[in-house]
Order: C-alpha cells, then structure tokens, then sequence
C-alpha cells in the first residue's frame, strides 16, 4: 500500500477537482449560467447608478450546443471582463482559493467536496479545454480570450480577438466521457432543474411544436425559466389562483393544497418562499423532495432533511434564501450554523403563521383544523419549539363537533372530570362507530368525550400527558363508565367469594373465542338501569398497541393479545336473576365438591405446617410431602369437576350469554358466527 498526501500546488487541482467531484459533474451547468446571471444582473445594477449608460436591449442568457464542434457554450451580455479581470477573478482568485482550501482540508476529502466553491473551475469536471471570449462594458475595452486545457498553463490575448458585442462566452470543449452534455434533452433537463427560475431569461434551444405527426422545432428560441417566480413577488400583488397555478408547476397532478404561507422574512435572514400544506390522505406520506432549496433563485436541492424542520417535510413548496451555501453537499448543508438557524426560524415563522390563522378567523381555522392537524401534531411531536408555540392554537375536537384550546378544554372538564386523587381526566374515542355506546354512557354521564382518531393521536395523548401536569388521557372503552374517572372508593358488588368463583366461570365459559383476545371477569354494582355487562380494553396495553403498529422496533406489543375486561353489573335485574338461578340450581351439585375441596386444603396447610416444624425428620418430611402431593392432585381433579358442572349448567343458559353478546356487540366485537348465533338466540327469545 502506498501512502501519500494530497499535494497542494496549482499543477494537480484539476485531477483533483475531477476526481472528488465525480457525482455531481452535472452542477457545472448551474455554475456557469449562475456566473452569467450575475454579470448580467451587474450591469444592471451599474446602469441603475447611471455607471454603464448603454444599451440593456438583449439580456438575455443562452445555452447553445454546437455538436460539430463539440462545445457547450453558455453566453451573457452582461459586464463581461477584460484581460486584468480575467486575471484578477479568473488566474488568481480562483486558483489562490483552491490551494489554500486544499492545504486546510487535504485529509478529508468528503470536506472538499463540501466546502469547495466550485464556480468557474467546475467547468474542468466536463472538458478538454475550456475558452472565456469576453469583452467588458467599459468603454474602449478590448475583446480577451482564454485558453486553458485543465494543465495549470492558461494563454490569454487579446491581440486579434473578434467579439463585437459586451458580455462573455464561456466555451466548453467537451471530454470524451462526457458527450452526454453535448445532448440538447439532457441540457434542457438539466436547466429546467437547475435555472427554472432564475431572474434572467435564460435561452436554449428552439421551443418545439407538433407538426406531421411528430415533435419539431420552431424557429422561436426556448426560454427556460420563469424569470419572477411566485416567491419574489408580493403577497399583496397576488391571488388565489396565482398561489395555485404555481403549485401545480411545482407539483403536475397534485391535488390543489390547503393554503399556504408565503415567508418573507428580512431579518434576521433574508428568506423568501412559499410553503404549501397538501391535504394528506389515510397515510403519513412522509417524502423527503418536496421542498425545493434556492439561493437567490438557484436551484440548491430537493433533499431538505435537517435543512426544514422535520414536520415540514409534509409540506411542499420553496424555500429561497441567500444565506444557503450554493456549492455544498447535503451533509455539510446540514451542519452549517446558518442553516440550521435558518430551519428554526421557518418554524418559528410557521407557528406565527398559524397562530395569526387561528387568531383572526377561529372559524375558518376550525374548518381546516381536521386536514392541518397531522401538520400541526407532527411538528409538535418533533419541534419542542414548535411545540410550545402550538400550544397556544393546537384544538381539540369532541365528538359533538365542538372545538376548544387546549385552555378552554381544561376550564370545560376541570369541574366534572377530576378523579379522586387531583387527575384532570380528558375522554376520548378513537371511533365514533365502534365506542359509540361508551361515548354515550360518558356523555350521558355528564363527562365531555374528545375524538382523537388522527394517525398520530397515540403519540400526541402521551404528548399531552407529558406537557400537562396531572392530567390523564382515558379512552371511553378502557372501563366502565362508573370508573373512567374515579372520585369515590368503589362499591362492594354484593356476591360472596364463591358467588364471585362460580359466576366468573359460567360468564368466561361463555364468552366466544375471539382471536387474539383475552378476558377477565369482574363484577361491579352499578346502577340498576345501566346495562348488564360491558366489554373494557386495558388503556396502557392498548396505547402500546396502537403505537406499536406505527414503530417498527415495537414489535413486541403488537405480538400480545388484546386484553379486554367483561364487567358484570350485578346491580342490573337480568344479572341478579341469573346469579340467584345459579346459586340456586349450583347449589346442590358444586356445594358437596367444594367442601370436599375446603377440606382437602385444610388438611393441606395442615401438612405444610407439620412439614415446618419437624425440619429434622426427614422421614416425615418425605411422608408428608406425598401426601400434599396427593391431596394437590384431587384439589385439581375437584376442581375440574367443579368446573365442569358449571360450565355444562352455563351451557344451557342463554341469558348468560345474552348478557355477553350485548356488551360484546356493544364494543364491536361481536361478529361473524358468533353474531349469528346472537341473533337466532335473541329471535327465540322473543
Ligand atoms: P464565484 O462566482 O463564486 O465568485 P467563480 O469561479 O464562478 O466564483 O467566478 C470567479 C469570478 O469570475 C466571478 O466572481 C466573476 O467576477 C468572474 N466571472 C465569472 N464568470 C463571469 C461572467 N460570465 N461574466 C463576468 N464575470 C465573470
């Protein structure tokens, strides 16, 4: 292996430039007509100070392909420079900037290609020699030509040099490995990516028409970019239907979006642009393309990861700031302080943004509220900035259709819905179809139920819970509505042990297997026009659940059942009648079994205490043991027994599983055969 460094002289900065900048050969484009449309905009400038008096008839930029010869030519009339420019801005500048950069950064060369400035130089990336025929604006200069073949040995002269009008020419004689550019659809690619809306017509080509079946080429020439794009102009110049038709240039075949907000930020940046808010379907569509970075209406890049805000990479639009670096790569554009100012300050002006919708028309902000919310949601989840300022405007909507603040919300439920131990708890459903009947027992209850059915409600409820304090998101359907918010101690249910033993095997014998479901049985006494049974899912198993099926390394929780709660109202009259038919017909065949079983218990701890106290005997000890054993063995064989003539008795007993198939439909969980089996029972007993 060899080893080496980088040397820093003037004579390897072309193979250098060559070899970093490999991937990105096709931003030379964008360079060279950026360095036209500043020389052009120059003289502009120059005229408006009365510097350059004359003629600003054709400005234009044109992009000409000449395949015989093999060139690319990228023309202005703009300052243009003559022979002490050129070697000003061109022979030192350039050159004297590049060693330095190398020196610094030789050992990284990820580095070079990020900080490089590339300018005029990433013309060698494409072609064997490289020509500047250039004249300036001043008067009586001499016309100048450039010569370099990518060696550090440039000509220049002017001694002979024709060019009659002002500006500059740049001609690139392209390599070999690089015809690809020689190609006027690669080109026109190229400059509608790069130079779409660069503030100076930019021609290439001829605009093409449709003539005898195929596609031909007028003799009009092609204008590449829109010249004033949306951004730059002012928001009160402009309409609805403006901030449209650019959308659809910018997204072909979207739907229309939301609204929009158009920055015009001056301090302490300069930043233009327009963010565009799409309506998001079912799924978070999150793509990372649909922001599009400029400088001064160059074309930067598409890859805004880390440069926005992570929940604005749900919007679309464009963002143009001179602040960006040009010349970077992604991940340096990243790391650069400006930039990432720059992102905090976008969100910033997006929360004023929306906090001046909400502000000065509630009415209108609520009617978008259901299509901004997954903005506004996901940027909470991930800004905390961004977040303290939503909190302001952030609404929640009940299952009425009513919408409050966050404030007004709590000031709504603080009175009726504080537990026992100081817990504000908020209600929710998540479907209006499938917890209806929770949502009504709440409701009907008094209690203010929310809906929270956005895709990223479960991380935004544990969001809440997090920014306020003592307070507790509960869905309708994690309990019986009686102990959603618990004020007081609960009330005995009125059954006696063996009641309860007895009752929970009949009940969770009926309850028809569901897949991936499991129940426990439990009995509250609640009113006696509630209704008999309800099917409750456990709230903390059911959030990781929910937010599982959207993380994937949350994999373990989506794998568990579903755990749901049967609760029996023993205070409901069909309950007390089929808990009295029960202990009455149990009565005479489970009594004798679980006497026997009371005794055999007996004599187990009986044994166990023996056991303790002779330690020593080890004679005994084994007898003993065998005969915990034993005793062990007929507990379970009793209690299979027992079992058994339970749930033979809760068999023929459809009351019972009527009162599991209401609650069961009641929570959506009854169906296919098992709601069939519902309605041929319910038919008969009518
Ligand atoms: P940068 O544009 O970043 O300054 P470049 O290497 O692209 O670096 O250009 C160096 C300088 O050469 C420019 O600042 C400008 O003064 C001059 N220059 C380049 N292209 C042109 C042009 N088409 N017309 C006039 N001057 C130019």
């Amino acid at each position: 292996m060899a080893t080496g460094k980088i040397g820093v002289t003037t004579e390897n900065i072309f193979p250098v430039i060559k070899k970093f900048l490999y991937s990105d050969h096709e931003i030379f484009l964008r360079e060279l007509v950026s360095n036209a449309v500043d020389a052009t905009q120059k003289l502009r400038t120059l005229a408006s100070f009365g510097e350059y008096k004359g003629d600003l008839d054709d400005m234009r930029v044109s992009v000409t392909i000449d395949t015989d010869k093999g060139t690319l030519t990228v023309s202005d009339h703009g300052i243009g420079m003559d022979a002490g420019d050129i070697d000003k801005y061109i022979n030192q500048i350039a050159f004297s900037g590049a060693e330095e950069f190398l020196a610094k950064y030789k050992d990284s060369a990820n580095s070079i290609i990020g900080h490089f400035g590339l300018g005029f130089y990433s013309a060698f990336m494409v072609s064997k020699k490289v020509e500047i025929l250039s004249r300036s604006y001043k008067d009586g200069a001499k016309p100048v030509r450039w010569t370099c073949d990518g060696s550090p040995e440039f000509v220049m002269t002017d001694e002979g040099v024709e060019k009659e009008s002002r500006g500059t020419d740049i001609i690139l004689y392209i390599d070999d490995d690089s015809k690809e550019f020689l190609d006027q659809s690669r080109i026109d690619t190229l400059l509608k990516k790069y130079c779409r809306f660069l503030p100076v017509p930019v021609v290439s080509g001829k605009e093409k028409e449709w003539k005898d079946g195929k596609m031909v080429d007028t003799d009009k020439d092609n204008v590449v970019n829109a010249t004033e794009p949306l951004w730059t102009r002012k928001p009160s110049d402009l309409t609805d239907a403006d901030y449209l038709r650019f959308y659809h240039e910018l997204m072909p075949g979207a739907d229309d979006p939301m609204f929009w907000i158009h920055l015009n930020v001056d301090f302490p940046f300069t930043l233009t642009g327009i963010l565009y808010f799409p309506k998001i379907h079912n799924n978070l569509d999150v793509r990372k393309d649909r922001i599009q970075l400029y400088c001064n209406q160059v074309y930067v890049t598409d890859q805004v990861e880390g440069v926005v805000p992570e929940f604005m990479t749900l919007m679309q639009g464009v963002i143009d700031s001179p602040d960006i670096p040009l010349n970077v790569s992604r991940s340096y554009l990243q790391a650069d302080s400006a930039v990432k100012k720059i992102s905090g300050y976008i969100s910033k002006k997006v929360a004023e943004k929306l906090a001046s919708m909400f502000k000065d028309d509630r009415k209108a902000f609520e009617l978008k509220w259901d299509d901004i919310k997954i903005f506004i949601e996901y940027g909470m989840l991930t800004d905390t900035k961004f977040c303290d300022a939503a909190l302001k405007f952030v609404l929640f909507k009940d299952t009425q259709g009513d919408y409050f603040t966050l404030e007004e919300y709590k000031k709504l439920v603080e009175a009726g819905q504080t537990d026992k131990d100081g817990n504000i708890i908020y209600l929710y459903a998540t479907d209006m179809q499938a917890q209806y009947s929770y949502a009504e027992a709440a409701r009907a209850k008094g209690y203010n139920v929310l809906l929270m059915d956005g895709q990223l409600d479960p991380h935004f409820i544990s969001l809440l819970e997090q920014k306020q304090d003592k307070t507790r998101l509960v869905r309708v359907d994690a309990d019986i509505v009686d102990r959603l918010i618990v004020k007081t101690d609960k009330k005995d249910a009125g059954l006696t042990p063996l009641q309860v033993d007895v009752m929970s095997t009949l009940f969770r014998s009926q309850i028809p297997a569901l897949d991936k479901a499991e129940f426990v049985v439990e009995f509250e006494s609640l009113s006696p026009t509630d209704v008999p049974a309800t099917v409750t899912q456990n709230e903390f198993m059911r959030r990781m659940k929910d937010m599982s099926a959207m993380q994937p390394g949350m994999n373990f929780y989506g794998q568990l059942p579903d755990s749901y709660s049967l609760v029996v109202n023993t205070a409901q009259p069909a309950v007390q009648t089929a808990i009295q038919e029960a202990t009455d017909a149990l009565k005479e065949k489970v009594e004798p079994v679980r006497a026997e079983i009371d005794t055999l218990n007996a004599s187990i701890a009986d044994a166990r205490k023996h056991m303790e106290e002779k330690k020593d005997d080890a004679a005994e000890q084994e007898r003993l043991k065998a005969e915990v054993a034993d005793a062990e063995k007929k507990v379970g064989e009793l209690r299979d027994k027992q079992e058994k003539i339970e749930i033979e008795y809760a068999s023929g007993q459809p009351r019972l599983r009527q009162i599991i198939d209401l609650a069961l439909l009641a929570s959506g969980l009854l169906k296919g055969e098992a709601l069939d089996a519902f309605i041929k029972r319910s038919a008969s007993l009518l």
